[in-house]
Order: structure tokens, then C-alpha cells, then sequence
């Protein structure tokens, strides 16, 4: 199948459906440091059915494709993107149900109006992560954590896997680790939380003192991707020290600069592009490895 036939099957798709389509969206619109190349296509359906369908087609047609949320973990290069990227913004995907202490999300739901949920629920176990920006379906294929992490009161999720069908995943056959979780081949529904019962005005309390810790330490009102790199494992200090021993605050290639207030944060300063921050990440890991003998991972995905 050429390209514009591929074009208008997914506008024939969306229209049938009630999904949106765009296609040579820059990509700079679905991130949180705004930069990035062109995608071929954003498509957003507008339930599970359309989504499943959707997913059937792109498999059939052997047509790459991925799913984003907030994209405040994904570094996008200069480039054009031959994929189709799929948004779980449609409110379908974003329901939020309590039954007891049971709370049920749909992944495209914002991490932040989880929190917000579960303390008016009087539900604790998500306070831990207030401040983390992005949807809960990025935030489970990421491990998100602060506090305390995303997976901690985890029951199951339900996804669309691999072979496009819908299958329920019971915690206890996923595998959770730092700033990582075995779902990522999949498509991340929805997921089902035990929470505890708790006074409302108490989880507020600590969702608001973890929110101010958060924004002493970090450059939360500027336009980044959160931390850059990955703490190292083993008897070292974290990412953030080593970057900011080794003098790296305000550092600087192009638009792409490093936080004078937390070094592991890199700031669009205004125009920068992924290849800013890629070079900037580049210098910045050789100095510490020649200072420290540190090799630093990326905790950004690079989307390749
Ligand atoms: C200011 C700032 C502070 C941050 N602080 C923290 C922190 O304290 N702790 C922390 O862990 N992270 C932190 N982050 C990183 C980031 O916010 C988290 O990793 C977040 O969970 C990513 O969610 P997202 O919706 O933006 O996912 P995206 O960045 O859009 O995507 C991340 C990955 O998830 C996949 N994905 C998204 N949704 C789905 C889905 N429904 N199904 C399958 N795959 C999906 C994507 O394909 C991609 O591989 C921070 C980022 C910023 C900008």
C-alpha cells in the first residue's frame, strides 16, 4: 500500500469511527520541551473498539506505530517520523471508577487528575507521585516514581497486546523495575488500583507536601523532559550530583541548556532542537565519565 492510500484509509477509518487524524503533524505539539521533527500521522480514536480496530489495520499493513501520552518523557529527533502515533485523549480513554477501594482509570487519563481523584475518593497510595506530569499509561510503562511508585498498589491492566487483542495482565505476571515495566510491547488500556481508605484532608496534605518538595528541587515551570539520565546502580552518587560536580549547571549547546536549579534537568531555553540535547547530553556524560568513571544511561526515550 503507497502512502496516500494508507492516508485515506485511516481519514475513511477516523470518519467512520468518530477518531481525529492529522497527518505531517510536528511533533514539537506532543512533547514537554517542544521540539522534534514530523510524524506522519497523530491519530486519536475515540473508543477501545476503534483503537483495536486501528491497531488490526496497522499490523495487517505492517505500518509502524506507537503510543504517546503527554510525551513529557520522549525525546523526538529532527526527523520525519514514517509511523503512525496514536493519542488516548479522547475522553473514553481517561474514565475514572471507584468501588470500595478499588479505583479503575483508563490510561490516557493525566497522572495529576488521578491524584486529584483519589484524595476526593478519600483513596491514599498515588500522593507519592504528585508532580509527575503525563498520562497514566506512560507513567506504568515507565515504573513513574517518586515517592513511591506507580506499580505500588497496581492489581492488573488491561491492554491490547502484541497480536492485538485485549488481554487482562495481573500484576504478578508483569515485571516492575527502576523507570521500567515488561508492558512495553503493549497497548495500555486501562488499569486497577487497591488503594486505602484515608482521611481526604490527610492525603491532600501529603499530595501538596510532596508537590512543594518536588517544585523546591526541580524546574517544574520550565519545558523539559523530566531527568535525563538514569541514577546509577551500585555505591554512587546520583545522576543529578555527579552532573552538577562535574560543573555542568548551565551548560549550554544552542537552545538546550542545564538547570542551574537541578543539573539532571536539561531546559528548552527557547528554539532548541533534539539535536541540541542529544549533543548536550553527550558532553555532558563524557565529562562525568572522565571525572567519576560514571557511565550515564538515558532515562529519556530517544524515539528512533
Ligand atoms: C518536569 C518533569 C518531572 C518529572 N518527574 C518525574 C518523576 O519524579 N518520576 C518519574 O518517574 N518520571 C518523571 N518524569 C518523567 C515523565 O513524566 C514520566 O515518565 C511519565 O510517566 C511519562 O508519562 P507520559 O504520558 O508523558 O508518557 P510519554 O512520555 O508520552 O511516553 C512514555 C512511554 O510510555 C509509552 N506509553 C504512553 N502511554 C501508553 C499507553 N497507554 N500504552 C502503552 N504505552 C504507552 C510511550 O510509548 C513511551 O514509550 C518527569 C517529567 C517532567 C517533564
Amino acid at each position: 500500500m503507497n502512502k496516500e492510500q494508507v492516508r485515506r484509509s485511516l481519514w475513511a477509518h477516523a470518519a467512520a469511527m468518530g477518531g481525529a487524524v492529522v497527518f505531517d503533524e510536528p511533533l514539537a505539539k506532543y512533547n514537554t520541551f517542544f521540539a522534534g521533527g514530523t510524524a506522519f500521522s497523530v491519530y486519536s480514536p475515540s473508543c477501545g473498539v476503534e483503537l483495536g480496530s486501528l491497531v488490526a489495520y496497522l499490523i495487517g499493513n505492517g505500518i509502524q506505530y506507537m503510543v504517546i501520552g503527554k510525551g513529557s518523557n520522549l525525546l523526538f529527533k529532527d526527523i520525519y517520523y514514517d509511523k503512525v502515533f496514536i493519542l488516548l485523549e479522547h475522553e473514553n480513554f481517561k474514565r475514572m471508577t471507584v468501588s470500595g477501594k478499588i479505583l479503575i482509570s483508563g490510561a490516557g487519563a493525566k497522572l495529576s487528575s488521578l491524584i486529584t481523584f483519589s484524595a476526593k475518593n478519600g483513596l491514599s497510595g498515588f500522593e507519592g507521585l504528585a508532580g509527575i506530569p503525563g498520562t497514566l499509561g506512560g507513567a506504568l510503562i515507565n515504573n513513574a516514581s517518586n515517592k513511591c511508585a506507580v506499580s505500588e498498589n497496581l492489581l492488573s491492566v488491561k491492554v491490547i497486546n502484541r497480536d492485538g487483542a485485549v488481554e487482562v495482565i495481573q500484576k504478578e505476571k508483569a515485571e516492575f523495575s527502576y523507570r521500567r515495566s515488561s508492558l512495553r510491547e503493549t497497548i495500555i488500556l486501562e488499569a486497577e488500583f487497591l488503594m486505602e481508605s484515608k482521611l481526604s484532608s490527610e492525603i491532600r496534605e501529603r499530595i501538596k507536601m510532596t508537590f512543594i518538595e518536588k517544585l523546591l528541587k526541580q524546574p517544574l515551570e520550565e519545558r523539559t523532559l523530566g531527568c535525563v539520565f538514569k541514577n546509577p546502580a551500585g555505591n554512587f552518587l546520583p545522576a543529578g550530583k555527579l552532573l552538577e560536580n562535574a560543573g555542568l549547571k548551565g551548560a549550554r549547546v544552542g537552545g538546550a541548556l542545564i538547570s542551574g536549579k537541578h543539573a539532571n534537568f536539561i531546559v528548552n531555553s527557547g528554539g532548541a532542537s533534539s539535536d541540541d540535547v542529544a549533543r548536550l547530553m553527550g558532553v555532558a556524560g563524557d565529562k562525568v565519565f572522565k571525572m567519576f568513571g560514571v557511565e550515564l544511561e538515558p532515562e529519556i526515550e530517544i524515539i528512533g
